[in-house]
Formats: structure tokens, C-alpha cells, sequence
């Protein structure tokens, strides 16, 4: 095997792992159930603002309720703190009687008005505390999720790194004019400039080769290097 030859499938080599390890790292099945975990999730915290959105008017007519019954309460103690100290005529104290017994009255209405009111929202609060329960495992598992993606891809990017001083080292190791037509052939295809013939295939591209290539290809030595009619890719004797 020439310099050259041994040089180029080096770097072809390294050039393939770089590419496995980059398409490792993008295509994480870590990463793909994350994504629909997150779909899933959005769903469920819609489901959460919808529940909580249907409550909103029955917590604030349970509130409205409650203050209109402190309201009422503190009026009717006035009157009868009045009743107890006055010394007013009997028809006057008729009269505050009177008005503490409706007050009393609408008090308790708005009593009851709470009650029930409190009870429907007892109903809509465990509504929306279910939903969260049932958003609970989606949500540790998307922790773990988010944990186990941020390790592998840290890690395949540390061999990224070291694979491109790897691949710097092997590029040193090629002549000039060969790494020029090589990196052109590799920006033009993708992943490496150059590959191998396997069983009458190019194995940059997996396409056969015409007879007729294949015996160009039989031929070539060290001199110049075919490239492959389909992927452009120099095809290594
Ligand atoms: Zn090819």
C-alpha cells in the first residue's frame, strides 16, 4: 500500500467516525422521547389551565360570598350591641330589631351561598390535583431524560473533540495537492472525500459500480484514483 493510499484511507476513516459519533450525538433516542415527552407534557399543563380556568369564576363568587357574610356579620353585631345598650323608645328599638333579623337573615343566606360554593370548588381543586398527579411520572421522567442527554452528548462531544485532533494529526500525514482534491470531494458529498470498494459497491455511497467502472477501478494503482460516477467520492484501489 502507497503513503498515499495508506494516509487517505486514515483519514477517510477518522472522517467516518466523527460523522457516526456527530450523528450519535444529534440522533439521541434519549433525546426523541424527550421531545414527545414534552408534547405530551404541554398537553397536560393545557388540561391544567383549563381545569383551573373552569374554578376561577366559583373561587371568586365563594370570596365575594364570604366577605358579603363578614359584611352582614359585623353589621348585625352593631345592631345588636345597639339593641343592648340603648335606651331609645320602643318603637326605635322595634325598628333596630327588626333590621338585625334581616341582616341576620341575608347573613346566613350568604352562609349557605358559601358553603355550596366551597364544595364545587373542593370538586374543581381535586380535579386540577389529579391532572397533576397524572403529570407527575411524565415530569421525573423528563428529569431523567434531560440529565441522561446532557451526560451522552457531553461525552460524544468530548470524543468529538479528540477525534478532531486525531483527524488533524492524519491530515498532516497528506500531500497537499491529494488532501485539496480530497476535501473538495468531501465538502461537495459529505462525511469523506474518499472510500472503499466493497463487492463492486462504493461504500461512501452504496452504489453499484458499471462494469465498466469496476474495471477502471481494477486498474488504477498508485497513480491517479477514480472517483465514484455516483457520489463523486475518490474510490481507494
Ligand atoms: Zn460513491
Amino acid at each position: 500500500m502507497s503513503e498515499d493510499l495508506a494516509a487517505v484511507a486514515a483519514l477517510v476513516e477518522v472522517d467516518r467516525w466523527i460523522d457516526r459519533l456527530a450523528g450519535q450525538r444529534d440522533h439521541l433516542p434519549e433525546q426523541s422521547e424527550l421531545t414527545a415527552l414534552e408534547v405530551e407534557l404541554r398537553e397536560r399543563a393545557r388540561e391544567i389551565e383549563v381545569a383551573r380556568a373552569a374554578i376561577a369564576p366559583t373561587r371568586a363568587a365563594y370570596e365575594a360570598a364570604l366577605e358579603e357574610a363578614e359584611r352582614l356579620a359585623t353589621r348585625e353585631r352593631e345592631l345588636r350591641d345597639r339593641l343592648a345598650r340603648s335606651t331609645a323608645g320602643a318603637r326605635e328599638i322595634e325598628a333596630v330589631a327588626h333590621e338585625a333579623d334581616q341582616v341576620a337573615e341575608r347573613r346566613q343566606g350568604a352562609d349557605e351561598r358559601a358553603l355550596a360554593l366551597l364544595e364545587e370548588l373542593e370538586v374543581g381543586d381535586a380535579r386540577v390535583a389529579e391532572l397533576r398527579l397524572v403529570a407527575q411520572p411524565a415530569l421525573t421522567r423528563r428529569e431523567e431524560l434531560m440529565a441522561t442527554v446532557a451526560a451522552l452528548r457531553a461525552s460524544l462531544d468530548d470524543e468529538i473533540v479528540a477525534r478532531r485532533t486525531e483527524r488533524e494529526q492524519r491530515v498532516a500525514a497528506v500531500a497537499p495537492d491529494l488532501l485539496a482534491r480530497y476535501e473538495a470531494r468531501r465538502t461537495r458529498a459529505g462525511v469523506s472525500g474518499a472510500a472503499h470498494v466493497v463487492d463492486g459497491r462504493c461504500d461512501g455511497c452504496r452504489i453499484a459500480l458499471a462494469p465498466l467502472d469496476l474495471d477502471r477501478w481494477r486498474a488504477t494503482r498508485d497513480a491517479e484514483w477514480i472517483d465514484c460516477p455516483s457520489c463523486g467520492r475518490m474510490l481507494l484501489p
